[in-house]
């Protein structure tokens, strides 16, 4: 074991202790504020909610029993011997599902507000990205995963192209299990110059030794790598289908990767509905139709594509061909982890297009076709779908693990609720998620964290931040924060 993992451990216990202390000064404040107990094993009860399911439409004034890591009931006036959650007609949604995070950036959160695509691949992949330690992968991944939490995103996949040796793996996903929230990890590595690290033992090693292979394991595993008509992109789409691993991809990315890429993993046999394909913006109709005709998913990272220019957000093309899509946030050195902001952008910019083309064309669109319905099953279901576990997660469902968000609808603008889906999408925010479950536990109530441990998270990143800090040279830092216009 690398030795950076036991002084992580030796911080978290440190942690730990320090945590029990503030919390018996605290408990007296606590109870004041009239925060609930959650004693483990004992079932909740969320009494009057209203219940977005997003496969069953809206339920005013609804019940949701959790009984262990499953919802057991849904109704109206449910009675249990269980600690109840008041939701006072909050709006109660199944958690948002990110399918496409490069979570080992989040140190660097914010820095390329102003970037392009060539601005990221010049300064956090080339120069950066090499100097990241495995502890820095460990923190970066260990604050995403308290922010996904925190704002309800209940699974994140880290695409976690940022693992240049066994020991940074080791770090993502110690990381990823150091918080209750659900997660995929998605084995990569975009430094090097070949896929021969897919099939060399290290991939097998952490499949082996830190994953169990079922689905309902809090946190499961793919691949995260892009495949081309190699000998070893052949070699490891092989290795990802001998063991079902998903794979997802960065794909239709203009500049980057195009038709020939999705021709590739068309003969090859590797498009499946266990393939993800990010952005895929830049693309012709015939990719469309095989992407379709497979089953495989997109994921969309609609302010990463306007933004960046990878591809205009192919929504549009992905309803007329029948893709199913999920949303993403792509990485938190530009954009937020907001996955509102994501349903908000999608949905934007498939109108946008839309009146654009109409207004060319001399007439004016009537109905919008995109609705906002749509882009929170995207945000749930559809990511679900797309990582395999939607017989678990991504909708409010009896018998599905109890993965909720709880919206309070007590601010101004959050009031008054009249069209759900359109207030979860146009209105609502990350300061508004009041309470989050993951697989039945409670790990964020009345807008304070219960579980995940934000300051150790927040000293873990600055001290990682430093040290990446020390070594970026003065020029280059202030050159990455003011690119040229
Ligand atoms: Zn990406």
């Amino acid at each position: 074991m690398a030795s950076w993992s036991g002084t992580t451990r030796r911080r978290a216990l440190t942690g730990a202790v320090a945590a029990v202390g503030a919390g018996a000064l605290a408990a007296p404040r606590a109870e004041a504020a009239g925060r609930v107990a959650f004693p483990a094993g004992r079932p909740i009860l969320i009494r009057r909610a209203t219940v977005v399911t997003v496969d069953r439409g809206v339920l005013p004034d609804t019940d949701v029993l959790v009984e262990g890591e499953r919802i057991k009931a849904i109704g109206r006036g449910l009675t249990a011997p269980a600690t109840v959650i008041e939701a006072g007609g909050g709006l109660l949604i199944p958690g948002f599902v990110d399918t496409h995070r490069h979570m080992w950036q989040t140190s660097l959160r914010g820095v390329g507000a102003d970037w392009t695509l060539g601005d990221y691949m010049q300064w956090m992949i080339t120069k950066w990205g090499p100097l990241f330690r495995p502890e820095d992968i460990y923190a970066a991944n260990h604050l995403g995963m308290v922010e996904a939490v925190n704002d309800g995103v209940t699974t994140v996949t880290d695409w976690s192209h940022g693992l240049r040796t066994p020991e940074h793996a080791e770090a993502a996903v110690d990381a990823l299990f150091s918080v209750p929230g659900r997660a995929r990890f998605a084995y990569g590595n975009t430094f090097a110059t070949d896929l021969g690290w897919v099939t060399d033992g290290r991939v097998d090693r952490v499949l082996r030794e830190r994953f169990t292979g079922r689905p309902d394991q809090l946190v499961t595993m793919q691949l995260a790598l892009e495949a081309n008509d190699t000998e070893d992109g052949r070699a490891a789409l092989r290795f990802a289908r001998d063991r079902d691993l998903a794979v997802t991809s960065h794909a239709g990315v203009f500049g980057f990767s195009g038709d020939e890429q999705i021709r590739f993993l068309y003969e090859f046999g590797a498009l499946s509905p266990s393939v993800t394909l990010v952005h895929a913006g830049s693309l012709s109709d015939g990719s469309y139709r095989r992407i379709a005709g497979k089953g495989a998913f997109l994921s969309i990272a609609s302010e990463s594509e306007l933004s960046a220019g990878q591809g205009y957000p192919p929504t549009a093309k992905a309803r007329a061909f029948g893709i199913p899509l999920s949303l993403s946030m792509d990485t938190v050195i530009w954009w937020s982890g907001d996955m509102f902001s994501a349903m908000r952008s999608t949905l934007s910019a498939d109108r946008g297009l839309a009146h654009l083309r109409a207004h060319e064309a001399g007439h004016t669109v009537a109905h919008n076709a995109l609705r906002a319905a749509d882009v929170l099953q995207y945000a749930t279901l559809g990511g679900a779908r797309a990582l395999g576990l939607d017989s678990l997660i991504g909708s409010v469902t009896v018998g599905k693990r109890a993965d909720l968000v709880l919206l309070r609808t007590d601010t101004a603008a959050m009031t008054p609720v009249h069209n759900p889906a359109g207030h979860l999408v146009f209105q609502a925010g990350r300061g508004d998620v009041d309470t989050v479950l993951v697989n039945g536990r409670v790990l964020k109530h009345r807008g304070e964290l219960t579980g995940p441990d934000l300051p150790r998270a927040r000293r873990l990143a600055e001290d990682s931040f430093a040290y990446l800090r020390s070594r970026i040279p003065n020029a280059d830092w202030e050159a990455a924060m003011n690119p040229p216009r």
